[in-house]
């Protein structure tokens, strides 16, 4: 008695391949809209409290048939990640730090009682997908391929209580540089309206069920004349994400020295791969461990509480350096304004849009992922 038996985890030797007999046509590169056009396969992979993770498949791109009674149309069972693939000039294909994607998605899937997997073994099989579908990655600079690995709740039973069955999915999409034409910075309007997180919720995690309350908020942004939301938390208007990335925030200091900051987690903020590569690299720096060509020489690299105090007072100090949201789709965001109770703050940025700090990161992190700069995150497919 007591003897746990093991249901079986993904297995990606396991994997059943069928091609596609009806290629789609590629749209040119300069007709992409971000995340409107899907490659020839998708990855899927069935699971159920009975006999645990099922036969990996790709196969052709379709329609999924799911019962109007699963439990993600109902109760939002639904997570998913983001992260790119990018193809070198002789052909090969780069992941940047897919495990750290799977382990959020693990820590989502924990969050929402939906199956755990080996992380390890979805790479292998998004590594398959990728491959396969590679000559949709665009050969032209600042072009990748976007995966979307999302797993959902599939029981068919109406009840809020954990799902019986799930279903994981992998799609890709090719995509272009997020700004068509360059770096164009963004405005952003301090909320206090809404709140995107709060502590012991969600929005550390990267669930379905937080993104579209986002809309609203957005829009009314927009109708302001600004791009994104800078979400902010409790009576201090403490800052944590903007739109649907992380924030960083680069002060002077009287020595001289730049200080940049971004908020800690503390389980309202979303454990960005991004933001933790910045961070990475930055604190890499300042240690004097690696020289990145354009940091400053004396760098201070913070994750501490930021309030919107701390910003209109260095605005008035002129110690306010540089603002920038990051992610995976844009990588990382310059911000020029932010529009907080009725007035606007205003943040430099140089003629290319940037600041010292993002361009140089920008520049890093791109070297990185596209196998120009030599690196143990970027992981050949
Ligand atoms: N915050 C939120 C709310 C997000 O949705 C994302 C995008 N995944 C990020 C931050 C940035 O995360 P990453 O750098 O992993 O793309």
């Amino acid at each position: 008695t007591g003897e746990i038996i093991g249901l079986p985890d993904i297995d990606s030797s396991l994997v059943k391949i069928t091609t596609t007999t009806t290629p789609k046509t590629r749209p040119p590169s300069s007709k992409l809209i971000f995340g409107h056009t899907f490659t020839d396969h998708m990855l899927t992979i069935p699971w159920s409290s009975a006999t645990g993770w099922g036969t990996p498949e790709i196969k052709p791109y379709a329609p999924l048939e799911l019962d109007p009674s699963s439990t993600v149309f109902h109760y939002a069972f639904t997570l998913f990640e983001g992260m790119k693939a990018y193809r070198q000039e002789d052909g090969t294909v780069r992941l940047f730090r897919p495990d750290k994607n799977m382990a959020r998605m693990n820590r989502s899937a924990q969050r929402i009682a939906l199956p755990t997997f080996n992380g390890d073994e979805l790479t292998e099989l998004i590594k398959k997908l990728v491959v396969l579908d590679s000559e949709w990655i665009p050969k032209e600079k600042g072009f990748s391929l976007y995966i979307r690995p999302t797993l959902i709740g599939t029981q068919n039973a109406l009840g809020v209580g954990p799902s019986s069955d799930a279903l994981l999915f992998v799609i890709c999409s090719p995509v272009g540089p997020y700004y068509a034409s360059g770096f164009k910075p963004v405005q952003l309007l301090a909320t206090t309206k809404f709140v995107r997180a709060a502590p012991g919720g969600t929005g550390g995690y990267k669930l379905g069920a937080n993104y579209a309350p986002g809309v609203v908020p957005q829009k009314e942004a927009a109708k302001e004349g600004y791009s994104q939301n800078l979400w902010l938390l409790g009576d201090e208007h403490a800052l944590t994400e903007v739109g649907t990335m992380n924030l960083f925030v680069a002060f002077k200091q009287p020595d001289g020295t730049v200080e940049l900051v971004t908020p800690p987690l503390d389980d309202v903020v979303l454990p960005g791969v991004t933001r933790d590569s910045v961070l990475e690299l930055a604190k890499a720096h300042a240690r004097g461990e690696t020289t990145i060509p354009g940091l400053p020489q004396k760098l201070k690299v913070s994750e501490r509480k930021l309030v919107m105090a701390d910003l209109v007072n260095a605005e008035k100090d002129k110690t306010l350096l540089e603002v920038f949201g990051t992610g995976t789709a844009a990588i990382i965001s310059p911000v020029d304004k932010i529009g907080y109770e009725g007035r606007d703050i205003a943040i430099p940025t140089g003629s290319d849009g940037l600041g010292d700090i993002s361009r140089a990161m920008l520049d890093q992190i791109v070297g990185i992922q596209t196998g120009e700069i030599e690196h143990e995150w970027s992981v050949i497919a």
